[in-house]
């Protein structure tokens, strides 16, 4: 496990999991999105977890020293994280070049076995570097921007098994697979008894504070869901378009007519009221 002292995201999920809250996880793909995000967390005095997808980083090769140096001028603690690593030289070259807190090892496309070896020789090539390491027991359903090798795969519950074989492996924060999705539910979110509750509740047990839980596929989630994931053991929410589609919305209703600059000046001002409902609904605010 990477010394929780130093590295920012452990920090960060540690407090949260002792004060029982939330952590957004926000994905951002570009400057304005991040930049909306950083306030939110300065004006609720909220932790929050900056990510960035690795096909991000090749489009914007800058952006993620734009969040480096967020991350080290913000008030509150923040961190940059890589969601979703799924090629091995991509993983060397991000761990060796750019200044990540954490990444998101996700060796899921393969089978199991070759999964849990490839995510203990990476873990432990991360936590040289000091940086943390996520990774995906089982497979969660489902693609997203930049993570089209699971997209297609069947999903796989985590089972007990896999908790204690992932923390084996060396990791510091779990995502485990309980009927969650990437991609969209449906305008309501999950269809009831979609989340396997019973089975995040056995994953947290089993788990016994080794590690750290992230939530994934939290598009269209209700408030109460998301209370209820974070009661049940899930600290770190992966949020993207949860969060973004308030962007994507404004942008496409006003683009005709609006002036770019205000454009994008009211769009940040949308995103970041949307992220800062979010801090209160996880509870996070105040919590800097
Ligand atoms: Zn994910």
């Amino acid at each position: 496990m990477a010394h929780a002292s130093q590295n920012r995201t452990v920090e960060i999920l540690n407090a949260a999991a002792a004060g029982k809250y939330g952590v957004l996880a926000a994905i951002a793909y570009n400057i304005e999105q991040l930049t909306a995000l950083v306030r939110a967390a300065e004006a609720k005095r909220s932790p929050i977890i900056i990510q960035l997808f690795p096909s991000t980083l090749k489009q914007l090769p800058t952006l993620a020293h734009a969040a480096a140096a967020a991350v080290r001028s913000a008030t509150v603690p923040l961190s940059l994280h890589i969601d979703h690593a799924q090629d091995v030289d991509h993983i060397r070259e991000i761990i060796a070049t750019l200044p990540v807190d954490s990444v998101m090892v996700d060796m899921s496309h393969y089978d199991e076995q070759e999964n849990l070896e490839k995510t203990k020789i990476l873990a432990k090539e991360c936590h040289a570097m000091g940086i943390a390491v996520e990774a995906e027991s089982g497979r969660i359903e489902g693609g997203e921007d930049g993570i089209a090798d699971t997209e297609g795969l069947e999903a796989l519950f985590t089972s007990p098994e896999d908790v204690d074989n992932f923390i084996a492996a060396g990791i510091d924060i779990l995502a485990p697979s309980i009927g969650n999705l990437h991609g969209d539910y449906g305008p309501s979110g999950p269809a009831p008894g979609q989340l396997h509750f019973d089975r995040l509740t056995a994953i947290n047990k089993q788990i016994n504070s080794r590690v750290l839980i992230a939530l994934h596929g939290t598009n269209d989630f209700p408030p109460e869901l998301m209370r209820q994931c974070i009661e049940n053991g899930a600290i770190k929410l992966n949020v993207n378009k949860l969060l973004l589609e308030v962007w994507n919305e404004f942008l496409r209703k006003n683009a005709a007519e609006m002036p770019l600059v205000k454009l994008i000046d009211e769009g940040m001002k949308v995103l970041q009221a949307e992220t800062e409902r979010w801090m209160d609904i996880c509870q996070s605010s105040g919590k800097a």
